[in-house]
């Protein structure tokens, strides 16, 4: 059976030594000079081997985005046969059949009337085509003059004073410099500060630790008032805002109060701002909607996807515009209207194959619909949790799972991060079988969404094993 059978009993077995490594490959997020390799020889439903044959089971969904398991037969067979017609042509000047088919098929599954589609091929790209679709939309929209010449390299032609952005603290939205830009995590981002732009910073609105007497009812009124006077404040020289729905993935998988991103939505069009989502973490049935805007009846302007896009299989990435957007940039080729962006394998057809296939699949499965009920079970396995003293806060939503250690449960103090809390639950949870990767002291769970039960309830008794060893360890 694809899926594959979690192991009967946890047996403790160790991580294999790495072979010999003289770091020809650099990772990502990663020191280099204590990194002990875990490499994978095949994979197959929610589990990885690793090449001395220890079995995972992928608790992360290979980074969020595994959605219908590895080497699903459909998903392969889609890819194969795409492969026997054209890997890649250039998306500039033509395009692959599949990658037209999946642009009106995507313009059907994300919310209300988003339609034209901007393909990429990782997060970040969709992240940086937003900003400057934003940008070049208000430039379009403010300009009375045609450009007769070629403009100055040394002097500014943006027609708008609309140029900056609003993104709320905590922020993560990719690695290059215009999603770096956006950032407000203090170690991922700060370092680049000069050489970035500064957006206009909103509120973390975090539904673990609020301000000093905001109640839990109050919190969303609380975030939309901080939000409202920014706008208010700097409406004239906004672009757009930028945010992640429901749950900031990266900054700990900390929740937003119900109904904040409604009302993001209702401000960015009395203040006429753009309003850019970006769901490459929460889109394709992580959050048990196929987008996280569908909870709460939302069409932002852009949307931003990737991770889950093509079920985890293969780098693609979008960015999709309502007809408002994309009208403003057409006209004669001599107005220059044209969006100035382009990425070499932007709408790969293999990458396109693969798409249509997850899409199919959801679709066929049903798979979205299930994910509610999934999250209540994992909810429940990871119950006894809730009596552990150094467990603060287990929350996320759908199968995005967030469970935060803290030093003092009472006051929610965090542990001294040098204590590498999180880091040792996840070694100790990859020893007895789950692959993990913590942010800090939270760990994340965001396994692949065709996980069934017994995988779940095998993913939340290990972690569960590894919090309790770790933290009695250090008393
Ligand atoms: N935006 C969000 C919300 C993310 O979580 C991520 C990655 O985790 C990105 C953007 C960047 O995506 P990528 O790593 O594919 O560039």
């Amino acid at each position: 059976q694809f899926l594959g059978n979690p192991p009967l009993t946890l047996e403790k077995t160790s991580v294999a030594a790495p072979p010999e490594s003289q770091n020809f490959h650099w990772h990502g997020f990663t020191q280099m000079a204590d990194f002990q390799n875990i490499v994978i020889d095949h994979a197959e439903g929610c589990w990885l081997t690793t090449t001395s044959g220890q079995r995972l089971f992928d608790g992360v969904a290979s980074l969020w985005c595994n959605v219908h398991g590895h080497r699903h037969p459909k998903m392969d067979d889609a890819i194969r046969t795409q492969l026997d017609r054209v890997s890649h042509i250039t998306t500039l000047g033509m395009s692959a059949d599949i990658t037209e088919r999946l642009a009106e098929r995507l313009a059907e599954v994300t919310p209300g009337d988003l339609k034209h589609v901007f393909f990429s091929s990782d997060g970040s790209s969709a992240v940086e085509a937003a900003l400057k679709m934003a940008l070049q939309y208000w430039h379009l929209k403010h300009s009375t003059t045609t450009p007769a010449s070629e403009p100055s390299s040394t002097t500014s032609s943006t027609s708008t004073s609309k140029t900056r952005y609003l993104a709320l603290s905590s922020a993560y939205h990719g690695d290059t410099t215009g999603a770096v830009s956006l950032g407000g995590i203090k170690y991922f981002h700060q370092l680049f500060a000069p050489i970035v732009f500064t957006p206009v910073r909103g509120p973390l609105p975090c539904s673990y630790r609020l301000p000093d007497g905001v109640r839990c009812d109050d919190a969303c009124d609380f975030y939309a008032g901080k939000i409202e006077s920014l706008l208010k404040q700097h409406h004239t020289e906004l672009a757009a805002v930028v945010m992640e729905p429901l749950v900031q993935g990266a900054a700990g998988m900390i929740t937003h109060p119900p109904g904040l991103l409604a009302r993001v939505r209702e401000l960015c069009d009395q203040c006429d701002v753009l309003l850019i989502v970006d769901e490459v973490a929460t889109g394709f049935g992580r959050t048990g909607r196929m987008f996280a805007c569908d909870h709460e009846g939302v069409t932002p302007d852009i949307l931003c996807m990737g991770k889950g896009i093509t079920g985890g299989y293969l780098p693609m990435a979008a960015t999709i515009a309502r007809p408002h957007v994309f009208e403003a940039f057409l006209g004669k080729s001599s107005e220059r209207k044209q969006f100035y962006h382009g990425h070499t394998f932007g709408g790969n057809p293999l990458a396109a194959a693969a798409a249509m296939a997850s899409l199919d699949l959801f679709r066929e499965t049903n798979l979205t619909a299930t994910i509610d009920a999934k999250s209540r079970f994992l909810r429940g396995c990871l119950a006894p949790l809730a009596d552990h003293p150094h467990v603060g806060d287990v929350r996320g939503r759908g199968l995005m799972v967030g469970i935060e250690l803290v030093a003092d449960r009472e006051s929610k103090t965090p542990f001294d991060s040098d204590q590498l809390i999180g880091r040792k639950v996840c070694e100790r949870a990859t020893e007895l079988g789950v692959w993990i990767r913590p942010l800090g002291d939270v760990i994340v769970l965001m396994p692949p969404l065709v996980a069934s039960d017994d995988e779940l309830r095998f993913l939340a008794k290990t972690v569960t094993q590894a919090i309790e060893e770790v933290l009695a360890e250090i008393g």
